[in-house]
């Protein structure tokens, strides 16, 4: 179902130096709102530009609150007008949008790999996979200790962290496939679910084809319509052998790792 409405903001912070971290109320269509999918925000309330909305996946899913909340770097001129929202101004959105992530029924461990903001939209997924009693691993992957996002949520939801950092030199492929072959040795995890780097999205489809696990992966390509029209957004799919072109926005952003052509 489609939401467009104005919706309070509870809330709109600096977290680090480069990420922000918001709230916003959205009533009884909560609901409706999965992981992996996204919003399309109207950057600014005061005049058309930037006129292209901005896609935020959902970090986290109030149910109770009937809020979402929002985790972004500030990049450009779109999400440098998201920070000066306040508390109690209306953020005007669309969504939920897209197709989310699926869990498997018989999943018992899963494995999600994130650098950076990649970590929002797989937060959210933690949280529902805990819901269903599937225990959660993941990799975060950031440039310094400052970058390190949703550590504490993530945390308190019971996941097994693993940090790596350039900062510190922990963060290149070789250390990063020897942390997942210890994962999955360990607990014989059955999926892995990724978002914020090539390289490591490269890595874990290499891991998921080798081990005949199941991988999903949330791209995050520019977007103009963010609802299937324009066709701004689109990646290719291996599908049988051919490559199809699909929409990140309709088909996806979430996708099977195995079939993604990165
Ligand atoms: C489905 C989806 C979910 C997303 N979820 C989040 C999220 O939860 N948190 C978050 O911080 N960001 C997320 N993003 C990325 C976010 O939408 C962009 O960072 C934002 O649109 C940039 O807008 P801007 O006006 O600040 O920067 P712009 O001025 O538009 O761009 C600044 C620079 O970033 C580049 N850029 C812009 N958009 C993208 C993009 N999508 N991918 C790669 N490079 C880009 C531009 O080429 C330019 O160099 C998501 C993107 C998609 C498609």
């Amino acid at each position: 179902m489609m939401l467009y409405k104005l919706n309070e903001i509870l809330f709109n912070k600096q977290i680090s130096s480069r990420y922000w971290h918001m709230e916003v109320f959205v009533g009884q269509d909560v609901d409706n709102v999965l992981p992996g999918q996204f919003f399309n925000l109207l950057c600014s309330n005061e005049n058309t530009f930037p006129f292209l909305r901005r896609p935020l996946s959902v970090y986290k899913i109030n149910y109770d609150k009937k809020t979402i909340e929002f985790l972004y770097l500030v990049k450009g001129d779109g999400t440098k007008r998201l920070t000066k929202f306040k508390n109690g101004d209306c953020m005007d959105l669309v969504g939920p949008l897209g197709v989310p992530f699926k869990l498997n029924n018989g999943a018992r461990h899963i494995l999600l790999v994130a650098r950076g903001v990649g970590i929002a939209t797989l937060t959210a997924l933690a949280q529902y996979a805990v819901e269903k009693g599937i225990q959660c691993h993941a990799i975060l992957s950031a440039r310094t200790k400052d970058d390190l996002l949703a550590v504490r949520l993530l945390t308190s939801l019971g996941v097994h962290l693993h940090i790596v950092t350039d900062e510190e030199g922990t963060s290149e492929l070789t250390h990063v496939k020897e942390i997942m072959q210890k994962i999955h040795y360990k607990f014989s995890i059955q999926g892995i679910y990724v978002c914020g780097s090539k390289r490591l999205s490269k890595l874990a489809k290499s891991f998921v084809i080798e081990q005949k696990l199941e991988g999903q992966i949330a791209l995050e390509e520019h977007m103009a319509c963010g609802m299937g029209v324009c066709f701004a957004c689109v990646c290719n799919i291996l599908n049988d052998e051919n490559i199809e072109s699909v929409r990140v926005c309709k088909e996806g952003p979430v996708f099977d790792l195995r079939k993604v052509v990165l």
